[in-house]
């Protein structure tokens, strides 16, 4: 009796309570709409007088919340209903249901039924269940999405009218196997009549059962289409990339590789090449494997270059571009990257350095001088030999212009002009150049023009030889041969003229012993003076022309100079001229005739206080002697003035004076050089540096000089 009375009470006190909570719940949205309506109105006469046109918020915040309480007061319906409901199944289970109730349930199946076809719509997957000879009971909005056409053209209708791929014979195929496991899933391509583009769905099969039989199958597919294509190019690249790509453990043992890689290495299959340990590919055994982790390491990109061993034993350089994968404990699983066989470029950048190198040392050690002037005429290359022939070192000169001055001669220039303006294909020319300590040196410069690999006009190259010694001696060679026949000429001249000026000189005397008047014998003594010198010159012409064989005996140069500066001293002294002289007795001796070698100095000493005295009243007549390789020197240095180089090339010349008629003949010079010939030795003349004349005698030291000519030659 008790236990009954609890029955109808709980149905009572739950009602009571359901009914409270929904007043409750009227209230509180009966609130909000008042509210809302008060504030709209208030606001309503702000925001009007505001110049926007603002009327509408308020109205429409008003409407919002009145719909708001509807749809809330509509939802607190159903929930009210639904847990009704729920007690009243609860309560009276084995109670027929009354007609209300059962209304009540069939209303919210439906709304369930409703909700349930809202939420297989609301999937992105395609979702069917079909019946087993495969019509389609029910299917989502994907699959009508997907056929394009509408629910009423699918639903009842067979699912291969519409797909082309899988066929119904694979279908049925599969059948038993589904009927007898219930469940199936895989990825299945499938072709639509619609659409021939082929798609990839990742499937989940189920059976629908009634009772123990399966009535049907439901069907939930992912369209994998997009990841599969992924999929897919991404394993054509990993199989037609030319760079090998591999994936190994930290320890170095390949997981996978790609068909380039086996290629490269030399195996027959990848299987074969997954199947070795991680030593296999070291070069050198002993070593750590190389494509596993490497010491410093710290799992970063790395890009190195390794040398892999190939199957047959030889070794190949890669490019190897990896990095580390880690878990996410933060531990290195595997290492992944791609390898590029660089043996070959190794290879020619080697042959290449190596060609480079030859080619520089090529220039290095030509013995020409190798010059390249681009075309806004800046020295682009300049050969190391800049270094031996005019003091400088390549980087002084590379870069900078070419300009005509300190370091350039403006026949170079317009040599390089002449080629890089296309006037000439090859020219060449000589000029002076200066060496960095101040010495001029000839040069012979040829030039061509220079071509880019694109044939076009790059620049000029020139070659560039130090013709200075060739010169000298071409020099010597015109000059001895112009002599030898000049001396020929002399020779001829002065055997006739000895004759007549001995008679002349023999007659004059008896006349002057005989009887004359003072006036007379004047006359005679003049006639004999400037017969005598006219003979003095005759004799000196004899001995340019034909000079006496030197006499042989060694002599030392120190005190033989200092004898003749002896000679001549009281002159010397008389002009004003202090000789300086550092006498060298240590020198080695030289071969040769002291009075023919006093006569050469005597002639240098004369001809110095002659210029000196030509300019000032004093001066200074320095004299020094040395050695060189198999020469002794004696250097007379002069503070007169100089001798300018116009006539530098002359002065060597018989006859050739600058001294004023009665002064000079031009045979002193021509007659030291004669002498010096004959004794293998030689007299050169320069301008001193601060002015003044310089004349270096040379002499071979005794018994390593050639032999002197025979005389006259
Ligand atoms: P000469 O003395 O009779 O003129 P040389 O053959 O001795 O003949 O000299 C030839 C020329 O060389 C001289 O006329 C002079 O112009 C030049 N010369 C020789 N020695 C000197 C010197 N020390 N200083 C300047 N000029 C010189």
């Amino acid at each position: 009796m008790a236990e009954d009375e609890k029955q109808t009470a709980r149905p009572r006190t739950s009602g009571h309570l359901e009914r409270e909570e929904d007043r409750l719940w009227r209230y509180a949205l009966w609130l909000l709409v008042v509210l809302a309506a008060g504030m709209a109105a208030l606001s309503w006469q702000t925001l009007e007088k505001l110049p926007y046109r603002l009327g509408a918020v308020p109205v429409g915040l008003l409407v919002l919340s009145i719909l708001f309480a509807v749809y809330a007061y509509g939802r607190r319906r159903e929930v009210s209903e639904l847990k009704v409901l729920l007690h009243g199944l609860h309560d009276r289970v084995g109670a027929a249901p009354s007609e209300e109730q059962l209304d009540q349930l069939s209303q919210v199946i439906m709304r369930s039924q409703r909700s349930f076809k809202e939420l297989i719509d609301s999937f992105d997957d395609v979702a069917f269940a079909s019946s087993l000879d495969g019509t389609l009971r029910t299917v989502n909005r994907r699959v009508v999405e997907l056929l394009g056409i509408s629910y009423i053209e699918v639903v009842g209708h067979k699912l291969d009218e519409f797909v082309e791929e899988p066929a119904r014979s694979d279908v049925e195929s599969g059948l038993a196997r589904f009927l007898e496991k219930r469940r199936w899933s895989g990825l299945v391509r499938v072709q639509l009549k619609n659409n021939p583009r082929v798609l990839y769905f990742d499937c989940v099969l189920n059976a629908i059962l009634k009772g123990d039989e399966v009535a049907g199958i439901s069907t939930l597919a992912r369209d994998v289409t997009e990841e599969r294509e992924k999929e897919r190019r991404f394993t054509e690249l990993f199989e037609t990339l030319q760079e090998g790509v591999y994936f190994s453990t930290p320890e170095g043992k390949l997981l996978d590789a790609n068909p380039a890689l086996v290629r490269m290495l030399g195996y027959a299959s990848k299987e074969e090449l997954l199947r070795l340990d991680p030593t296999a590919f070291n070069p050198d055994r002993e070593e750590n494997p190389v494509l596993g982790r490497s010491a410093d390491d710290q799992g970063g990109v790395r890009t190195r270059e390794i040398t892999l061993r190939r199957q047959d034993g030889t070794a190949a350089i890669f490019l190897d571009t990896s990095r580390a994968v880690w878990d996410a404990g933060g531990k290195i699983i595997r290492y992944q990257g791609t390898l590029v066989d660089v043996t070959e470029r190794r290879k020619m950048e080697k042959a290449l350095q190596r060609q480079e190198e030859f080619q520089r040392y090529l220039l290095e050690s030509f013995p020409d001088l190798i010059l390249v002037i681009d075309l806004e005429e800046r020295y682009s290359f300049v050969s190391a030999r800049i270094r031996d022939l005019l003091g400088y070192t390549p980087e002084d000169l590379t870069g900078t212009k070419v300009e005509v001055g300190q370091e350039q001669s403006p026949e170079f220039l317009a040599l390089c002009r002449e080629v890089s303006s296309g006037r000439k294909l090859f020219s060449f020319c000589e000029y002076g150049a200066r060496h960095r300590d101040g010495s001029w040196r000839t040069m012979r410069a040829s030039a061509s023009p220079l071509f880019d690999a694109e044939s076009k006009l790059s620049g000029v190259i020139v070659s560039v030889r130090d013709i200075t010694v060739e010169k000298k001696l071409e020099q010597q060679v015109i000059q001895s041969e112009r002599l030898a026949a000049m001396g020929q000429m002399i020779g001829g001249f002065a055997h006739e003229l000895n004759n007549p000026l001995t008679s002349i000189l023999g007659v004059t005397e008896l006349l002057q012993e005989g009887e004359a008047t003072e006036p007379v014998r004047k006359h005679m003594v003049m006639l004999q003076q400037q017969a005598r010198r006219a003979a003095e010159i005759v004799q000196n012409l004899m001995y340019f022309s034909r000079p006496p064989s030197p006499g042989k005996g060694p002599i030392n140069l120190s005190e033989l100079v200092q004898r003749t500066l002896h000679l001549h001293a009281y002159s010397l002294r008389k002009n004003n001229i202090t000789v300086d002289f550092l006498p060298d007795n240590a020198l080695s001796p030289v071969s040769g005739d002291p009075h023919q070698l006093m006569q050469v100095f005597l002639n240098l000493i004369l001809n110095a206080e002659q210029a000196i005295r030509e300019v000032r009243d004093q001066g200074t007549l320095r004299v020094r002697l040395g050695r060189a390789e198999n020469s002794i020197m004696a250097i007379f240095q002069d503070d007169g003035p100089g001798i300018s180089p116009d006539i530098l090339p002359n002065i060597f010349d018989p006859f050739y004076t600058t001294k004023r008629p009665g002064r000079g003949t031009g045979l002193g010079l021509s007659i030291c050089k004669a002498i010096l010939r004959e004794h293998g030795g030689n007299v050169e003349a320069a301008s001193g540096p601060g002015g003044g004349a310089v004349f270096t005698v040379t002499l071979p030291a005794a018994g390593k000089g050639p032999t002197p000519a025979a005389s006259g030659a």
